[in-house]
């Protein structure tokens, strides 16, 4: 089999870069080993352009955003599926802190924050002594119809094996690669968290954290937002479901959902929303994220038939969109990768 990019992982990454390559008219083929574990499977696949207890501006969140939105709206148009939605953000204040927070943040500038006129308008399904604030545009993007769609196109198209990649396997030719039977220009690794033990990228720093996230069955609750107290509380794909989540640990034995996690969110949840609810999972995933919170995109220096497209962190529906599209803007006209998130910054590294 002869394939312009052999592409490794088919989360949110491997998703988009084979949607923009096949938009460049390239062919792929798909390695990825059908795990549920993955960080794109256990993501709320929410796009927040506000980060952290001081309200900050994600990075490059002007650009990423309208992106996103374009992107996911145009897949949903060509794949005939709804899995794209605006849900405004609404911000519980934990503390009167956060509220000034809140306040002085979008005083200072006007984008994305604003306050919400009828301060009581929720008390009938929440608790909340400090106010709420508006976070707007938020959207979701429910990968848990997306990636599923896609693997099946890929499937239809033979561009999918379901099986581990081994990189005893993988021959680097002049200017190609061979992997069993298959020939391609270029192999891209698109592995999430699994990426920091790849033998072309262990160097770069990878700053893997672990993510847990319950989801709940809630008839009572309005689905119109996504709601915010501590812990986000996020309306899912399918009716009356919410995920609720995520911790952020950088320590951890394993990459199993613990009873703590559990036990804290129930503790939050009973102080927080009125109408009844039942728990029906508890998942968790290792995010692929990095130490300077910026992704690796781009070829490796030493090595230009073998590539990377990982590290999105926290961020991942936002970010691989944009930068999926740049890298293929690279791989097929030569196009330049924002420096921040060009692999090549690792040049050094990576040479040694
Ligand atoms: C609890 C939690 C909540 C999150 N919430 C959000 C959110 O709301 N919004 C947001 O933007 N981001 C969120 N994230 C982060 C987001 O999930 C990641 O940024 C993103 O999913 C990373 O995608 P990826 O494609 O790089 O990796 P992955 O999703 O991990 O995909 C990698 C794929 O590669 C495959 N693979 C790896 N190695 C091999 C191999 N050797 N052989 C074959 N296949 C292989 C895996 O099976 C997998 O399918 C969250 C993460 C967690 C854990």
């Amino acid at each position: 089999m002869v394939v312009d990019y052999l592409i490794v992982g088919q989360g949110i990454c491997g998703t988009m870069l084979s949607w923009f390559l096949r938009k460049e008219g390239k062919s792929f083929l798909v390695i990825d080993e059908a795990r549920n574990d993955t960080s794109s499977k256990v993501a709320a696949g929410l796009i927040n352009p506000v980060t952290g207890r001081r309200y900050s501006y994600s990075w490059m969140a002007d650009i990423l955003l309208p992106f996103a939105e374009s992107s996911y709206t145009s897949m949903e148009a060509e794949l005939g599926l709804k899995f794209f939605e605006k849900k405004n953000l609404i911000d519980f204040f934990p503390s009167p802190n956060a509220r000034l927070a809140f306040i002085e943040t979008m005083n200072e500038r006007e984008e994305y924050l604003n306050s919400y006129p009828d301060q009581n308008h929720f008390n009938q399904f929440f608790d909340y002594e400090f106010g709420c604030g508006e976070i707007r545009p938020v959207y979701t993007a429910h990968l848990s119809l997306l990636l599923p769609t896609w693997r099946s196109k890929l499937h239809e198209w033979n561009s999918l094996r379901e099986e581990p990649f081994e990189f005893e396997h993988l021959v680097l030719k002049d200017g190609s690669v061979s992997y069993h039977d298959v020939e391609a220009e270029k192999i891209i690794f698109c592995e999430g968290a699994t990426g920091e033990f790849n033998p072309f990228f262990e160097k770069i720093p990878f700053a893997p954290n672990k993510g847990q996230a319950i989801i709940i069955e809630a008839a009572d609750l309005p689905g119109e937002h996504v709601y915010k107290r501590g812990q986000l509380l996020v309306p899912m794909a399918k009716k009356d479901h919410y995920w609720v989540g995520a911790s952020y640990q950088w320590k951890y034995e394993d990459a199993q959902p613990t009873q703590a996690f559990l036990e804290q969110v129930q503790t939050l949840l009973n102080n927080w929303i009125k109408p009844s609810y039942r728990i029906v999972a508890h998942l968790a995933a290792i995010r692929p994220a990095t130490l300077e919170r910026r992704p690796f995109v781009g070829l490796h220096p030493q090595h230009d038939a073998v590539g990377i497209f990982n590290g999105m962190g926290t961020k991942g529906t936002s970010l691989a969109p944009f930068f999926a599209n740049q890298l293929v803007q690279n791989l097929v006209h030569g196009l330049p990768i924002t420096p921040e998130a060009d692999i090549r910054r690792f040049s050094r590294i990576l040479s040694k």
